[in-house]
């Protein structure tokens, strides 16, 4: 089937590198005919984007949530929402603070590990266009900085030493939990679908996951290895939910896979909203 549509999309309000006007016209640059934005719990640039989209390009408001479920972090991406929703930007506010403050302290524990790095750094690496309140600040722009002052070699090497689980400057955040997360984007108008499960999930969980009330599975993804993605796809038709797909495309330098490297056909962009909201 060829990809008609790439539904997982990162811009300068979280850890991409585009401005929202940037991705979609590359998006439209590229032939697609649908694209989603979903940066990391945000949704500063939906506005953005669909300002920027032109006739022919369908920009679907979306978020990439923070979650966790049996002990993992994991990531579930909501499409459709409404990005207006006050209890979404209420709730979408109180985690990119709650982000901003941990990015604080994991830069206190590595200048305490004799590492210099500033939060002005760590602002800047972020980007937003230079609206700090409106940054979704993450480890990613801490990485950034390290490579940066040439304290790690890479992005890898930075979580590795530094800011992985476990890691001497890591610092938890709050995410919010799976029920919490469909109720939220349900009562926002959206579907909810669980990201890349092949990088974080065990089979049996995904499965689990899915039961309590997903819409689909991004079974589509540039890390999915072809056997993964076989077997996601088998749980997606068992489960009866939608098979989804995207690039997870931040920008240059960002990760190697480009814009449109995954994604699906219009005809399940057609299911997803048509589930959008709890519908059937
Ligand atoms: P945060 O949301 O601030 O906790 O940062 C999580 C993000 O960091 C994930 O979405 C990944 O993109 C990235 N990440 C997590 N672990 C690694 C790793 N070992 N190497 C590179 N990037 C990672
Ligand atoms: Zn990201
Ligand atoms: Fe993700
Ligand atoms: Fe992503």
């Amino acid at each position: 089937m060829p990809i008609e549509a790439d539904l997982h999309l990162h811009s300068h309000y979280s850890d991409g590198i585009h401005p929202p006007a940037r991705v979609v016209e590359m998006a439209a640059g590229a032939g697609l005919k649908a694209i989603a934005l979903t940066d990391h719990d945000t949704v500063e640039g939906i506005a953005e984007a669909l300002d920027a989209a032109p006739t022919g390009l369908l920009v679907i408001p979306g978020v990439e949530l923070s979650s966790d479920y049996r002990g993992r972090e994991i990531h579930l991406l909501a499409y459709f929402v409404d990005p207006d929703d006050a209890s979404l930007r209420s709730a979408l506010r109180r985690y990119r603070e709650d982000r901003a403050t941990r990015a604080e302290r994991m830069v206190a524990r590595l200048n305490q590990l004799g590492i210099p790095a500033t939060m002005d750094e760590v602002h800047a690496a972020a980007g937003a266009g230079g609206a700090r309140e409106r940054a979704s600040v993450g480890r990613p722009h801490i990485a950034d900085v390290l490579v940066r002052r040439g304290a790690v070699r890479d992005i890898d090497d930075a979580f590795a030493r530094y800011l992985g689980r476990g890691r001497p400057a890591y610092v938890a955040r709050s995410s919010i939990s799976v029920p919490d997360a469909i109720r939220l984007v349900r009562a926002a108008g959206g579907a909810l679908v669980v990201a890349h499960p092949g990088l974080n999930l065990a089979e049996g969980d995904v499965e689990a996951l899915v039961s309590e009330g997903l819409d689909g599975i991004e079974v589509l993804h540039p890390k999915h290895a072809e056997d993964q993605r076989r077997r996601l796809e088998a749980i997606a038709r068992r489960a009866g939910v939608i098979i989804t797909g995207g690039s997870d495309y931040h920008g240059p330098g960002r990760n190697r896979h480009d814009l449109a490297s995954a994604g699906v056909s219009m005809a399940t962009v057609a299911s997803l909203r048509a589930r959008a909201g709890g519908g059937r």
